[in-house]
């Protein structure tokens, strides 16, 4: 058990990647709190299978792009924990539509919730984190923040890229005691994309070099490793889990 009794925080886990890191932290012996903005029943179902592992969870609804949420998220979160030692930045959206018809409400939504929620979140935290030895962040950028995103998604690739500056900031300012990496994946099979044309589909699991879309599984093994002791010298590093995308 890599995280007995140690509790954890992931943001957007109704659902998705969030879902499956918050359990596969349960796995590991921690205890969780669930965040989600609108599905509290998506949010009580994945608290009800923690239980089932014989772990603590609670869901918070909190719109992680407002600060007064982010901050009672955090004081019910320590009131009901009795403190945190593991924060997953995971909340996030996408709006799919041509670059030149995307809003400005698009742009400043995604820049608040991706970005500034994952700013928030961070800072909101840290005051907790400081007073635990062995305190770990972890940021969900994407593959599409460093080189590899799509005009339909420029607001959302701009949110990625800024979160990988600020991962890479955040480690140094919050070094040493506390550790601050990113996943950066690729296609994975979620809610987010079920949208998405099937052509579409094809044509981007051709460009993965192992063929598929990964399982949410997947990404939360690599933000338990970069939370872990097993990484207990990596900081500031972006860990790239897209299947050899290209
Ligand atoms: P998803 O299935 O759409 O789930 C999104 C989760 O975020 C839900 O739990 C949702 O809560 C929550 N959320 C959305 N807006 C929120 C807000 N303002 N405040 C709090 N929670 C909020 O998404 P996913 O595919 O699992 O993606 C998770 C993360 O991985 C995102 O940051 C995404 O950008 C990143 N990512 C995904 C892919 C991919 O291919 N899927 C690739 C690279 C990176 P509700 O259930 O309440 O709506």
């Amino acid at each position: 058990m890599r995280f007995e009794n140690k509790v954890v925080l992931v943001t957007g886990s109704s659902r998705g990647i969030g879902r499956a890191t918050a359990l596969a932290f349960a796995q590991e012996g921690a205890h969780v709190t669930i965040n989600y903005e609108k599905n509290r029943a998506d949010a009580e179902d994945t608290v009800a299978e923690i239980r089932k592992i014989g772990r603590d969870a609670i869901a918070i609804q909190a719109d992680v792009a407002i600060e007064d949420d982010v901050k009672r998220m955090l004081q019910e979160a320590v009131a009901h924990f009795g403190g945190i030692d593991v924060l997953v930045n995971n909340a996030g959206i996408v709006f799919d539509v041509p670059i030149l018809e995307k809003t400005v409400e698009q742009w400043q939504r995604t820049l608040a919730v991706n970005l500034i929620g994952t700013f928030l979140c961070i800072k909101e935290t840290v005051p907790y984190l400081t007073e635990r030895s062995g305190s770990s962040i972890v940021t969900i950028s994407s593959n599409n923040g460093i080189d590899t995103g799509s005009p339909e998604s420029a607001d959302y690739d701009a949110s990625k890229a800024g979160i990988i500056s600020l991962t890479k900031n955040f480690a140094q300012a919050l070094a040493p005691k506390i550790r601050v990496n990113s996943v950066a994946p690729g296609w994975i099979d979620t809610d987010m994309n079920k949208d998405l044309p099937v052509e579409f589909v094809e044509s981007e699991t051709q460009k993965t070099a192992l063929k598929r879309w990964a399982k949410p599984e997947e990404i939360a093994k690599a933000a338990l490793f970069l939370c872990s002791d097993d990484a207990s010298f990596i900081t500031g590093s972006i860990l790239v889990a897209d299947g050899g995308y290209r």
